[in-house]
């Protein structure tokens, strides 16, 4: 199983950089987590955002935001609407489905001495 976040919103910030001081660097990216199986795909409702700097390279941790961070990334948040949940059936699902419903099919006109 293939679990991976993938960015889906990327804001930059006019704010100054706690580390570097620029004002040009801040990035806040919006992730929602999606699995990978042999058999699905699907979008969970997991998501997670960060900030870093592209100026200075530095990831931004929530403990160094300012107070007008904060309240920028807060409204981000709010803003920020993730994909709905849901899963979809890749074709080697389809193929076992298929594949079962077939084999049913046979039991059943097996039972019911089809084939006798
Ligand atoms: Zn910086």
């Amino acid at each position: 199983m293939k679990k991976q976040y993938i960015t889906l919103k990327t804001v930059r910030l006019n704010n100054n950089c706690p580390e570097c001081y620029s004002n040009e660097g801040l990035k806040l990216c919006f992730k929602q987590e999606f699995v990978e199986t042999n058999l699905y795909k699907s979008i969970t409702n997991n998501t997670k955002h960060h900030l870093n700097c592209t100026t200075c390279q530095t990831p931004i941790y929530p403990a160094r935001w300012t107070d007008d961070i904060d309240r920028i990334v807060d409204y981000h948040k709010k803003t920020f609407e993730p994909k709905p949940k849901s899963i979809k059936l890749k074709k080697g699902a389809w193929i076992i489905i298929i594949s079962l419903d077939i084999i049913i099919l046979f039991i059943i006109l097996y039972v019911f001495g089809v084939f006798g």
